[in-house]
């Protein structure tokens, strides 16, 4: 292929679960034969950074964090690639022009790099859901002004896509989100109080970055998903529905107002979902296995226990709501989330203090409607943040 003809992509969030993913889907695809990389990004894992950018001949790679700016630099000495660093260079590195972006970065971070992204117009494939939960709305619009392109990467969400295909959501009657239930689905409400974040880490199939999977074993993540569905597929809160089904192999599934359901179905493997944005609106082989339903024998479903996983009432409270209750929720599930990978709060207090920061706050945040910006978002964030830190300090076992 000429030079003229490859793709150019920058990835947010490279050195994640979803960014190496992502990094070993475009190798596979043809690396930098293929693709015109241009910006990749991480945090702290510079080394893995520096070996991605050298690999994939990037432009600039960039490291969220400014302290190390000098030692990315050495790192990439003689590659060619230029090192970046901070939160503005975050922002330059996303206006930089491509065809396809990748936004992986996790929690509330990932909002401004992936707006400046929409406001410029390229393909965005979007992982980082926390910008949906956050700032839906004016994500959107982002998106809508620039001619953006929104494709889903989180599994349910691709799934929903992909059923939609040929559809209009005129006919779209509900979504069924499927959950795994994390590893904790059976385990007695009394039993769940002490687990640890080893325990709660080991999600029993999917392969994920911490965070994500410890929000699964909460149903933080499929909460935020209730709220993401609501904004891309422009949902009632009362068209979406959860169902745990341990599995995972049923991604979710569409409704139609005949009554008729359409399911994706695929290995619990996250290269599906994001080979799908990668190629779409083609197919291409992708490196995953295949479903052979002899061995699966049997699907399993059954209906999510609130009392043990209050995230999910709290989520459909926040999609109800609207304006940034969702940020307020967001930022609140993040501290919690932070306060049990300390050991300083408790699994079940997770939900206690989201619920506690969410009764505060949701019905002032909700108050925006559409009508916020950025300032209004991070002013919301940090505020229930320090709420939540200060649920922590007067709760923490530590
Ligand atoms: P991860 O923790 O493995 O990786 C996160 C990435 O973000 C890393 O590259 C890290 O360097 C970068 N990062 C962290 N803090 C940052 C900051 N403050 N500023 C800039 N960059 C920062 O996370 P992940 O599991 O790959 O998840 C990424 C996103 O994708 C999340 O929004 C998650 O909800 C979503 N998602 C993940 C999966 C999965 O299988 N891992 C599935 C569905 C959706
Ligand atoms: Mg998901």
């Amino acid at each position: 292929m000429s030079d003229l003809m490859r793709r150019r992509i920058s990835i947010f969030g490279s050195t994640g679960s979803i960014g190496q993913s992502t990094v070993s889907l475009l190798k596979h695809q043809g690396g930098k034969k293929a693709y015109e990389v241009v910006a990749l990004t991480g945090a702290s894992n510079i080394g893995l950074l520096a070996r991605q950018a050298r690999e994939l001949g990037a432009k600039v790679a960039v490291t969220a964090r400014a302290d190390l700016h000098d030692a990315l630099k050495r790192e990439l000495e003689g590659s060619g690639v230029s090192a970046a660093a901070g939160p503005a260079a975050l922002l330059e590195a996303a206006a930089m022009p491509v065809d396809w972006t990748m936004l992986a970065i996790v929690g509330a971070a990932g909002l401004a790099p992936g707006l400046e992204a929409a406001r410029h117009g390229t393909t965005l494939a979007l992982a980082n859901k926390e910008s949906l939960v956050c700032a839906g709305s004016m994500f959107l619009n982002a998106c809508r002004q620039s001619g953006a392109r929104l494709l889903p990467v989180d599994s349910e969400h691709s799934a929903i896509h992909q059923a939609m295909t040929g559809e209009t959501t005129a006919h779209l009657e509900r979504v069924v989100l499927t959950a795994s239930g994390g590893p904790f689905r059976d385990m007695p409400l009394e039993q769940m109080a002490d687990v640890t974040r080893e325990q709660a880490r080991a999600h029993p199939n999917w392969d994920m970055g911490e965070r994500i999977s410890i929000d699964s074993a909460t149903m933080f993540n499929k909460a935020l998903e209730v709220i993401e569905a609501k904004v891309l597929f422009d949902l009632d809160p009362g068209q979406i529905e959860v169902i745990v089904h341990p599995q995972s192999i049923i991604h979710s599934m569409v409704g139609f107002t005949d009554g008729s359901i359409m399911a994706q179905l695929g290995p619990p493997d996250m290269r599906g979902a994001i080979g799908y944005a990668l190629n779409w609106p083609e197919r291409r082989g992708l490196p995953v296995q295949r479903l052979d339903f002899g061995l699966l024998a049997r699907l399993d479903f059954q209906p999510v226990d609130h009392d043990r996983f209050p995230a999910i009432g709290l989520a459909y409270a926040a999609a109800s709501l609207g304006g940034l209750a969702g940020a307020v929720f967001n930022a609140a599930k993040e501290v919690a989330l932070d306060g049990f990978i300390a050991q300083r709060i408790g699994f079940l207090d997770m939900a206690r203090l989201v619920a506690h920061v969410f009764d505060d706050m949701s019905g002032e945040a909700a108050r925006y409607g559409t009508g916020y910006g950025l300032d209004d978002v991070n002013g919301t964030d940090s505020e229930a943040r320090a709420r939540a830190r200060l649920w922590i300090e007067n709760n923490s076992r530590v």
